[in-house]
Protein backbone atom coordinates (compact mmCIF):
# COMPACT_ATOMS: atom_id res chain seq x y z
CA UNK A 1 0.00 0.00 0.00
CA UNK A 2 1.48 3.50 -0.73
CA UNK A 3 0.69 6.47 1.47
CA UNK A 4 1.84 9.78 1.06
CA UNK A 5 4.72 9.13 3.06
CA UNK A 6 5.93 6.21 1.31
CA UNK A 7 7.55 8.63 -1.01
CA UNK A 8 9.20 10.15 1.88
CA UNK A 9 10.59 6.70 2.83
CA UNK A 10 11.97 6.54 -1.25
CA UNK A 11 13.48 10.12 -1.17
CA UNK A 12 15.11 9.36 2.12
CA UNK A 13 16.41 6.36 0.69
CA UNK A 14 18.24 8.83 -2.35
CA UNK A 15 19.43 11.48 -0.27
CA UNK A 16 21.84 7.88 1.19
CA UNK A 17 22.47 6.60 -1.95
CA UNK A 18 24.28 10.23 -3.00
CA UNK A 19 26.22 9.82 0.33
CA UNK A 20 23.61 12.76 1.43
CA UNK A 21 22.38 11.69 4.50
CA UNK A 22 22.36 13.58 7.44
CA UNK A 23 22.42 12.17 11.00
CA UNK A 24 23.27 13.90 14.82
CA UNK A 25 25.43 12.54 17.58
CA UNK A 26 24.25 12.56 20.97
CA UNK A 27 26.93 14.48 23.26
CA UNK A 28 27.10 13.52 26.71
CA UNK A 29 29.53 16.24 27.76
CA UNK A 30 29.74 20.20 27.74
CA UNK A 31 31.16 21.61 24.67
CA UNK A 32 34.83 22.01 24.30
CA UNK A 33 37.94 20.44 22.76
CA UNK A 34 37.23 17.18 24.09
CA UNK A 35 33.42 15.27 23.96
CA UNK A 36 31.79 12.43 25.14
CA UNK A 37 30.16 10.40 22.22
CA UNK A 38 28.89 6.54 22.71
CA UNK A 39 30.56 6.32 26.02
CA UNK A 40 34.17 7.17 24.45
CA UNK A 41 36.25 10.57 24.50
CA UNK A 42 36.66 12.31 21.39
CA UNK A 43 38.93 15.24 20.53
CA UNK A 44 36.29 17.78 18.51
CA UNK A 45 38.11 19.44 15.58
CA UNK A 46 34.21 20.43 14.58
CA UNK A 47 33.27 23.00 16.65
CA UNK A 48 32.77 26.90 16.07
CA UNK A 49 33.44 27.69 19.38
CA UNK A 50 36.25 29.64 18.23
CA UNK A 51 37.70 30.92 21.81
CA UNK A 52 36.95 28.18 23.89
CA UNK A 53 34.07 30.25 25.59
CA UNK A 54 30.83 28.13 25.80
CA UNK A 55 32.00 26.23 29.03
CA UNK A 56 34.34 28.82 30.27
CA UNK A 57 33.94 28.73 34.30
CA UNK A 58 32.95 32.65 34.11
CA UNK A 59 30.93 32.69 31.21
CA UNK A 60 29.24 29.72 33.72
CA UNK A 61 29.08 31.50 36.65
CA UNK A 62 27.53 34.32 35.02
CA UNK A 63 24.60 32.60 33.34
CA UNK A 64 23.87 31.08 36.78
CA UNK A 65 23.52 34.00 38.52
CA UNK A 66 21.75 35.29 35.77
CA UNK A 67 19.12 33.17 36.06
CA UNK A 68 19.50 34.09 39.85
CA UNK A 69 18.31 37.66 39.10
CA UNK A 70 15.65 37.03 36.45
CA UNK A 71 14.98 33.57 36.57
CA UNK A 72 14.71 31.57 33.04
CA UNK A 73 12.56 32.75 30.42
CA UNK A 74 11.98 35.74 29.01
CA UNK A 75 8.47 35.88 29.19
CA UNK A 76 7.60 37.72 25.70
CA UNK A 77 9.02 39.25 23.04
CA UNK A 78 11.48 42.32 23.33
CA UNK A 79 8.72 44.49 21.94
CA UNK A 80 5.94 43.68 25.06
CA UNK A 81 7.73 43.07 28.57
CA UNK A 82 11.12 40.52 27.15
CA UNK A 83 13.52 43.32 27.18
CA UNK A 84 15.92 43.21 30.33
CA UNK A 85 18.29 45.25 31.57
CA UNK A 86 21.06 42.63 30.80
CA UNK A 87 19.75 42.79 26.87
CA UNK A 88 19.54 46.54 26.88
CA UNK A 89 23.71 46.45 28.52
CA UNK A 90 24.60 44.01 25.94
CA UNK A 91 23.76 45.69 23.48
CA UNK A 92 25.19 48.95 24.22
CA UNK A 93 28.70 46.73 25.05
CA UNK A 94 28.28 45.13 21.30
CA UNK A 95 28.15 48.74 20.22
CA UNK A 96 30.80 50.10 21.55
CA UNK A 97 33.01 47.51 20.79
CA UNK A 98 31.60 47.19 16.96
CA UNK A 99 32.45 50.95 17.01
CA UNK A 100 28.54 51.46 15.94
CA UNK A 101 25.58 53.39 16.88
CA UNK A 102 23.60 50.66 17.94
CA UNK A 103 22.71 47.04 18.25
CA UNK A 104 20.01 44.98 18.35
CA UNK A 105 19.67 41.59 19.24
CA UNK A 106 17.77 39.09 17.83
CA UNK A 107 17.13 35.49 19.02
CA UNK A 108 19.43 33.75 16.44
CA UNK A 109 21.46 34.29 13.56
CA UNK A 110 18.85 32.72 11.26
CA UNK A 111 16.41 34.89 12.45
CA UNK A 112 18.55 37.70 11.94
CA UNK A 113 19.33 37.54 8.41
CA UNK A 114 15.74 36.94 7.38
CA UNK A 115 14.58 39.89 9.34
CA UNK A 116 17.20 42.77 7.82
CA UNK A 117 16.59 41.56 4.77
CA UNK A 118 13.05 42.21 4.57
CA UNK A 119 12.84 44.98 6.98
CA UNK A 120 15.42 47.29 3.71
CA UNK A 121 14.60 45.48 0.65
CA UNK A 122 11.57 44.11 -0.90
CA UNK A 123 9.29 44.19 -4.16
CA UNK A 124 11.03 46.32 -6.69
CA UNK A 125 13.94 46.16 -5.03
CA UNK A 126 17.14 44.40 -5.79
CA UNK A 127 20.00 41.82 -3.49
CA UNK A 128 22.94 41.17 -4.38
CA UNK A 129 24.65 37.81 -2.76
CA UNK A 130 28.08 35.90 -3.15
CA UNK A 131 27.10 32.42 -4.21
CA UNK A 132 29.20 31.01 -1.23
CA UNK A 133 26.68 33.02 1.65
CA UNK A 134 25.54 31.14 4.47
CA UNK A 135 22.17 29.54 3.78
CA UNK A 136 20.11 31.85 6.29
CA UNK A 137 21.14 35.14 3.98
CA UNK A 138 20.06 33.32 0.90
CA UNK A 139 17.03 32.75 2.27
CA UNK A 140 16.58 36.43 3.72
CA UNK A 141 17.33 37.57 0.08
CA UNK A 142 14.49 35.03 -1.18
CA UNK A 143 12.04 35.81 1.53
CA UNK A 144 12.56 39.20 0.72
CA UNK A 145 10.69 39.66 -2.53
CA UNK A 146 13.02 41.63 -3.55
CA UNK A 147 14.96 40.80 -7.20
CA UNK A 148 17.52 38.14 -6.03
CA UNK A 149 20.87 37.41 -7.61
CA UNK A 150 23.66 35.70 -6.99
CA UNK A 151 27.25 36.71 -7.99
CA UNK A 152 30.41 34.18 -8.49
CA UNK A 153 32.22 33.98 -4.84
CA UNK A 154 34.43 36.82 -4.22
CA UNK A 155 34.07 38.42 -7.72
CA UNK A 156 33.03 41.87 -7.45
CA UNK A 157 33.29 42.32 -11.25
CA UNK A 158 30.34 39.76 -11.79
CA UNK A 159 28.61 41.79 -9.19
CA UNK A 160 29.68 45.41 -10.74
CA UNK A 161 27.90 43.92 -14.02
CA UNK A 162 24.39 43.21 -12.36
CA UNK A 163 24.26 46.33 -10.12
CA UNK A 164 24.02 48.33 -13.13
CA UNK A 165 21.53 46.98 -14.23
CA UNK A 166 19.23 46.69 -10.87
CA UNK A 167 16.20 49.68 -10.34
CA UNK A 168 15.08 50.40 -6.68
CA UNK A 169 17.19 50.07 -3.27
CA UNK A 170 19.96 48.14 -3.36
CA UNK A 171 21.26 45.86 -0.59
CA UNK A 172 24.82 43.72 -1.46
CA UNK A 173 25.18 41.18 1.10
CA UNK A 174 28.28 38.43 2.29
CA UNK A 175 29.75 36.61 4.47
CA UNK A 176 32.89 38.65 6.37
CA UNK A 177 34.32 35.13 6.99
CA UNK A 178 33.01 32.16 4.28
CA UNK A 179 31.47 29.44 6.89
CA UNK A 180 32.50 26.77 4.94
CA UNK A 181 36.08 28.19 3.40
CA UNK A 182 37.59 30.20 5.65
CA UNK A 183 38.39 33.03 3.19
CA UNK A 184 37.47 36.51 3.92
CA UNK A 185 35.51 38.42 1.66
CA UNK A 186 37.55 41.25 -0.64
CA UNK A 187 35.50 44.23 1.35
CA UNK A 188 37.48 46.95 0.05
CA UNK A 189 36.32 46.43 -3.38
CA UNK A 190 32.98 45.75 -2.31
CA UNK A 191 32.89 48.61 -0.20
CA UNK A 192 34.09 50.71 -3.03
CA UNK A 193 31.36 49.45 -5.68
CA UNK A 194 28.62 49.99 -2.95
CA UNK A 195 29.48 53.50 -2.71
CA UNK A 196 29.77 53.57 -6.47
CA UNK A 197 26.51 52.70 -7.38
CA UNK A 198 24.88 53.75 -3.73
CA UNK A 199 24.13 50.54 -2.65
CA UNK A 200 23.74 49.25 0.89
CA UNK A 201 26.71 46.54 2.00
CA UNK A 202 25.44 44.14 4.69
CA UNK A 203 28.35 41.91 6.46
CA UNK A 204 27.15 38.36 8.20
CA UNK A 205 30.77 38.05 10.23
CA UNK A 206 29.66 35.04 12.21
CA UNK A 207 33.09 33.28 12.15
CA UNK A 208 35.03 36.84 12.36
CA UNK A 209 33.70 38.05 15.32
CA UNK A 210 35.90 37.78 18.25
CA UNK A 211 38.49 35.56 15.81
CA UNK A 212 39.97 38.43 13.26
CA UNK A 213 41.74 41.11 14.44
CA UNK A 214 43.64 42.84 17.11
CA UNK A 215 40.55 42.76 19.51
CA UNK A 216 38.21 40.37 17.80
CA UNK A 217 36.34 43.04 15.47
CA UNK A 218 36.60 40.63 12.59
CA UNK A 219 36.45 41.43 9.50
CA UNK A 220 35.65 45.09 9.57
CA UNK A 221 38.69 45.69 12.09
CA UNK A 222 41.21 43.51 9.35
CA UNK A 223 40.09 46.33 6.89
CA UNK A 224 39.60 49.00 8.99
CA UNK A 225 36.57 49.69 7.93
CA UNK A 226 33.34 51.61 10.17
CA UNK A 227 29.80 51.86 9.81
CA UNK A 228 29.70 54.23 7.40
CA UNK A 229 31.73 51.46 4.71
CA UNK A 230 29.56 48.43 6.14
CA UNK A 231 26.18 50.00 7.39
CA UNK A 232 25.03 46.83 8.04
CA UNK A 233 26.52 44.19 10.43
CA UNK A 234 26.28 41.01 11.33
CA UNK A 235 26.94 38.77 14.29
CA UNK A 236 25.99 35.81 16.10
CA UNK A 237 26.90 34.90 19.95
CA UNK A 238 26.65 30.63 19.74
CA UNK A 239 30.44 30.80 17.93
CA UNK A 240 33.54 32.85 18.79
CA UNK A 241 31.76 34.36 22.11
CA UNK A 242 30.29 30.70 22.85
CA UNK A 243 26.89 32.09 24.13
CA UNK A 244 23.86 31.56 21.60
CA UNK A 245 21.91 34.73 20.09
CA UNK A 246 22.59 37.45 17.40
CA UNK A 247 22.83 41.23 16.80
CA UNK A 248 22.64 43.51 13.81
CA UNK A 249 24.81 46.74 14.46
CA UNK A 250 24.57 50.35 12.57
CA UNK A 251 22.87 53.57 12.62
CA UNK A 252 20.21 54.81 15.05
CA UNK A 253 17.99 54.69 12.01
CA UNK A 254 18.71 50.90 10.64
CA UNK A 255 18.31 49.55 14.04
CA UNK A 256 14.95 51.50 14.50
CA UNK A 257 13.72 50.67 11.55
CA UNK A 258 14.39 46.77 12.38
CA UNK A 259 12.42 47.80 15.73
CA UNK A 260 9.56 48.63 13.66
CA UNK A 261 9.87 46.45 10.58
CA UNK A 262 11.85 43.01 11.41
CA UNK A 263 9.24 40.60 11.80
CA UNK A 264 11.66 38.19 13.21
CA UNK A 265 12.66 40.66 15.73
CA UNK A 266 8.64 41.61 16.70
CA UNK A 267 7.56 38.65 16.26
CA UNK A 268 9.35 36.29 18.78
CA UNK A 269 10.40 35.38 22.55
CA UNK A 270 13.23 37.30 23.68
CA UNK A 271 16.26 35.34 24.28
CA UNK A 272 16.80 34.49 27.94
CA UNK A 273 18.56 37.24 30.00
CA UNK A 274 20.49 35.09 31.79
CA UNK A 275 22.11 34.30 28.05
CA UNK A 276 22.67 37.96 27.68
CA UNK A 277 24.22 38.49 30.79
CA UNK A 278 26.75 35.02 30.08
CA UNK A 279 27.48 36.84 27.16
CA UNK A 280 28.62 40.24 28.45
CA UNK A 281 30.92 38.13 30.46
CA UNK A 282 32.23 35.89 27.10
CA UNK A 283 32.50 39.50 25.31
CA UNK A 284 34.75 40.79 27.79
CA UNK A 285 37.12 38.07 27.83
CA UNK A 286 36.79 37.69 24.05
CA UNK A 287 38.04 41.54 23.72
CA UNK A 288 40.75 41.20 26.40
CA UNK A 289 42.40 37.97 26.46
CA UNK A 290 44.54 38.05 23.11
CA UNK A 291 46.19 35.06 23.58
CA UNK A 292 43.23 33.34 22.56
CA UNK A 293 43.40 34.87 18.88
CA UNK A 294 47.24 34.14 18.53
CA UNK A 295 47.04 30.65 19.87
CA UNK A 296 44.90 29.85 16.81
CA UNK A 297 46.89 31.52 14.51
CA UNK A 298 49.62 29.09 15.13
CA UNK A 299 47.22 26.41 15.51
CA UNK A 300 46.10 26.90 12.12
CA UNK A 301 49.76 27.48 10.77
CA UNK A 302 51.09 24.15 12.43
CA UNK A 303 47.78 22.21 10.76
CA UNK A 304 48.27 24.22 7.55
CA UNK A 305 52.31 23.28 7.11
CA UNK A 306 51.58 19.48 8.50
CA UNK A 307 48.69 19.23 5.78
CA UNK A 308 51.19 20.66 3.12
CA UNK A 309 53.72 17.63 3.42
CA UNK A 310 50.66 15.51 3.48
CA UNK A 311 49.79 16.31 0.44
CA UNK A 312 46.09 17.52 1.72
CA UNK A 313 44.16 20.09 -0.50
CA UNK A 314 44.19 23.09 1.47
CA UNK A 315 42.01 26.39 0.68
CA UNK A 316 43.21 29.23 0.77
CA UNK A 317 41.86 30.16 4.82
CA UNK A 318 43.38 32.97 7.37
CA UNK A 319 41.08 31.98 9.89
CA UNK A 320 40.17 29.27 12.54
CA UNK A 321 38.24 27.09 9.25
CA UNK A 322 40.66 24.81 7.92
CA UNK A 323 39.08 23.06 5.28
CA UNK A 324 40.40 19.60 3.35
CA UNK A 325 38.67 19.64 0.30
CA UNK A 326 37.84 15.63 -0.67
CA UNK A 327 34.99 16.48 -3.66
CA UNK A 328 33.37 13.18 -3.49
CA UNK A 329 30.38 13.06 -0.74
CA UNK A 330 30.63 9.53 0.61
CA UNK A 331 34.49 9.40 0.75
CA UNK A 332 34.18 12.82 2.76
CA UNK A 333 31.71 10.32 5.23
CA UNK A 334 34.17 7.57 5.37
CA UNK A 335 37.23 9.94 5.49
CA UNK A 336 35.09 11.19 8.48
CA UNK A 337 33.73 7.77 10.03
CA UNK A 338 37.28 6.76 10.03
CA UNK A 339 38.24 9.45 11.83
CA UNK A 340 35.71 9.12 14.40
CA UNK A 341 36.72 5.75 14.72
CA UNK A 342 40.32 6.54 16.22
CA UNK A 343 39.23 9.22 18.11
CA UNK A 344 38.68 12.89 16.43
CA UNK A 345 35.93 14.39 15.46
CA UNK A 346 35.85 16.11 12.05
CA UNK A 347 32.58 16.82 10.03
CA UNK A 348 31.98 16.20 6.52
CA UNK A 349 30.27 18.87 4.54
CA UNK A 350 28.39 17.76 2.06
CA UNK A 351 26.07 19.54 -0.70
CA UNK A 352 24.11 21.72 -0.94
CA UNK A 353 25.99 23.37 1.91
CA UNK A 354 28.80 23.39 -0.64
CA UNK A 355 28.53 22.92 -4.24
CA UNK A 356 28.15 20.50 -5.90
CA UNK A 357 31.31 18.02 -5.73
CA UNK A 358 32.79 20.57 -3.71
CA UNK A 359 32.13 18.09 -0.34
CA UNK A 360 34.79 18.68 2.56
CA UNK A 361 36.46 18.22 5.88
CA UNK A 362 35.64 20.99 7.97
CA UNK A 363 38.38 20.94 10.64
CA UNK A 364 37.97 23.88 13.16
CA UNK A 365 40.08 25.24 15.73
CA UNK A 366 39.53 26.34 19.65
CA UNK A 367 42.00 28.36 21.72
CA UNK A 368 42.00 25.05 23.97
CA UNK A 369 43.42 22.70 21.29
CA UNK A 370 47.18 22.86 22.07
CA UNK A 371 50.31 21.49 19.95
CA UNK A 372 50.47 17.76 20.48
CA UNK A 373 46.02 17.43 19.49
CA UNK A 374 47.14 19.13 15.68
CA UNK A 375 49.95 16.66 15.34
CA UNK A 376 47.51 13.79 16.65
CA UNK A 377 45.33 14.95 14.56
CA UNK A 378 47.74 14.79 11.40
CA UNK A 379 48.49 11.23 11.62
CA UNK A 380 45.30 10.16 11.61
CA UNK A 381 44.23 11.98 8.66
CA UNK A 382 47.18 10.98 7.20
CA UNK A 383 46.18 7.18 8.16
CA UNK A 384 42.41 7.35 7.42
CA UNK A 385 42.93 8.93 4.14
CA UNK A 386 45.11 6.18 2.77
CA UNK A 387 43.65 4.24 -0.07
CA UNK A 388 40.45 6.69 -0.08
CA UNK A 389 41.84 9.92 -2.45
C1 LIG B 1 25.87 30.09 12.01
C2 LIG B 1 25.63 31.17 11.04
C3 LIG B 1 24.45 31.87 11.01
C4 LIG B 1 23.28 31.49 11.88
O1 LIG B 1 23.48 31.86 13.19
P1 LIG B 1 22.66 31.08 14.34
O2 LIG B 1 22.76 31.98 15.51
O3 LIG B 1 23.34 29.78 14.52
O4 LIG B 1 21.26 30.92 13.84
C5 LIG B 1 24.33 32.93 10.13
N1 LIG B 1 25.32 33.25 9.30
C6 LIG B 1 26.49 32.58 9.27
C7 LIG B 1 27.57 32.98 8.31
C8 LIG B 1 26.67 31.51 10.13
O5 LIG B 1 27.80 30.81 10.08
Amino acid sequence: MTTPFSKLTANLDDIAQQGLYRSRRIIASPQGTNLEIDGRNIVNFSSNDYLGLADHPDVVSAFKSGVDQYGVGSGSAHLICGHSTAHHALEEELAAFTGRDRVLLFSTGYMANIGVISALVGRGDAVFEDRLNHASLLDGGLLSGARFKRYAHADVLDLSANLEKAAGRKLIVTDGVFSMDGDFAPLDELALTAKNQSAWLMVDDAHGLGVIGERGGGIVEHYGFTQDEVPVLMGTLGKGFGTFGAFVAGSEALIETLIQKARTYIYTTALPAAVAEATRTSLKIAIEENWRRDKLKKLSEQFRQGAEQLGLSLMPSLSAIQPILIGDSQTAVDISNALLEAGFLVSAIRPPTVPQGGARLRVTFSALHDEPDVDRLLDALARAMIGRT
